[in-house]
């Protein structure tokens, strides 16, 4: 596989000192040996791969997927948790210019079906993921950056038809929320936190008992099309004939597989830190008490939670080096952000760190459609670091265009993934990207 990171993003390292692993033990199946067939392949298992593979089998389908490490190993089993709006990094403005007004409104509100979606599909199957936080809350992190949200909430009235609610600084500490660094904040009323270990374990449960077959250690390197049309899937071990295919490898796809994918999506790394438990005590002292699901301002976004177990998640952007030296550096920019956020706590321990591969397009919005110049084959990926719900989401719209039947995919997320200028260099844009960001954030 030709993948556009350092080795070390798709090896073991990355998640050796996760949290969730010690909340939930990570799902492990077999590897795939000998010949098979089936309806639809899927290759990944993360919530894109796992959700198109329960509705396929629903509908009837007989659905192989293979994974090349185990389920949830990607991204689905190592992020923040936060199932929320979004899977777009572009305005309502811009997305109305691609697709019409009326074309970005259906797209918005696929995000807020996605969110509805995930909680049906903890409910349906029973899934206990650790579900908190009424909605999502937005920090701002700049005196003008609250003055812009104070203006927002009519924004979102008009776009989602969702009441927002704006806070002043003056109110932060009567709702949980204090820190010197934040100067208003913002709740949309949609979506809420899960762990996402618990999540798609109980997913590939769920697949299972639907009559999947559903591999691990199963990683796909030859794809070819065989005389009748079928699809051929090579693994070290065996080989998959299908009539359909899905791509559902997102930040961990390849740029060979299938080839169309080359220069198509760019992976970032985001990184997480979690503390040890924090007592009464501690919570009290930094006036920080609320389980809202919150992020701040910044282009460079920070996401930040308390658990369940009172012990404080807190993400960002990792360096763009997956190298030993830019796993400390993350490390580092974590703790200094951190202790900024939280003083009270700026001695409390940090137990876990991990990190891994968010995805993005070049049109800043994800896709879910056929693969251009493959018959009957179809991907989903890039969303912006935020596909808990969209990744899911689009799982579902996928099985939907091969059976027919369900939800209809919004016209923006079928417009073809266009190339990256730089191609097999395009990594290279990500320091500028961040240089250029960071100026922004310390103006704004
Ligand atoms: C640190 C971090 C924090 C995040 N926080 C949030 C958050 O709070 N909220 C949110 O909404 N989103 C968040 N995200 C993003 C979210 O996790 C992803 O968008 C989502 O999990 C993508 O799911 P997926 O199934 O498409 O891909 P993945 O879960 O990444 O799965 C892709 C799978 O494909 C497999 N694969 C790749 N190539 C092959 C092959 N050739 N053969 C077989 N298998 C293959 C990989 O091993 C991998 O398991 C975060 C991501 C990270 C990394």
């Amino acid at each position: 596989m030709t993948r556009l990171f350092e080795d070390r993003a798709y090896g073991p390292e990355p998640i050796a000192n996760s949290y969730w692993p010690t909340t939930a033990s990570p799902p492990h199946y077999a590897s795939l040996s000998g010949g098979h067939s089936c309806d639809t392949a899927i290759i990944g298992a993360g919530y894109t791969g796992l959700n198109a593979a329960l509705n396929l089998a629903q509908a009837g389908q007989d659905v192989v997927v293979l994974e090349a490490e185990q389920p949830g190993w990607g991204a689905s089993g190592r992020n923040g948790g936060f199932c929320c709006l979004g899977g777009s990094a572009s305005g309502f403005t811009a997305m109305s210019r691609q697709v019409g007004r009326d074309g970005a409104l259906a797209y918005l509100h696929a995000e807020r079906e996605a969110v509805d979606f995930v909680r049906a599909r903890l409910s349906e199957y029973g899934i206990d993921a650790d579900s908190h936080s009424r909605g999502e809350t937005r920090l701002a992190h700049s005196p003008s950056a609250a003055a812009r949200m104070r203006d927002e909430a009519g924004a979102i009235r008009d776009i989602y038809g969702i009441e927002a609610e704006f806070l002043p600084r003056e109110a932060l500490a009567s709702h949980g929320l204090t820190s010197p660094e934040f100067h208003a904040a913002l709740t949309i009323p949609v979506g809420f936190a899960l762990n996402p270990m618990k999540y798609v374990s109980g997913l590939a449960r769920a697949v299972e008992a639907a009559g999947v077959r559903l591999y691990g250690s199963s990683a796909v390197t030859g794809l070819n099309t065989a005389p009748d049309g079928k699809h051929l899937l090579q693994m070290a071990q065996g080989e998959v004939r299908a009539t359909n295919l899905i791509i559902a490898t997102n930040g961990y796809s390849s740029e060979t597989l299938p080839p169309w994918l080359g220069g198509r999506y760019l992976p970032v790394p985001s990184a997480i830190i979690t503390t040890r438990v924090l007592t009464e005590g501690e919570l009290a002292a930094q006036g920080w008490t609320s389980r809202q699901m919150c992020y701040d301002s910044r282009h460079l976004l920070h996401y930040f939670r308390l658990l369940p177990d009172n012990r404080m998640l807190f993400g960002l952007r990792a360096a763009w080096r997956c190298t030993e030296g830019g796993d400390a550096a993350t490390l580092l920019q974590a703790r200094a952000d951190f202790d900024r956020f939280f003083p009270a706590w700026k001695d409390v321990e940090i137990t876990h760190h991990w990190s891994g591969l968010i995805c993005l397009s070049r049109n800043l919005t994800p896709f879910a459609g056929p693969v251009p110049g493959m018959t009957r084959a179809w991907a989903a990926l890039c969303y912006h670091g935020n596909g808990v719900a969209m990744g899911s989401y689009a799982g579902a719209l996928l099985a939907a265009q091969i059976t027919g039947r369900g939800p209809a995919t919004p016209a923006l997320m079928t417009r073809g993934l266009r190339r990256f200028e730089l191609g097999r260099w395009r990594r290279a844009i990500l320091p500028l990207i961040y240089g250029w960001y960071g100026l922004m954030d310390r103006r704004s």
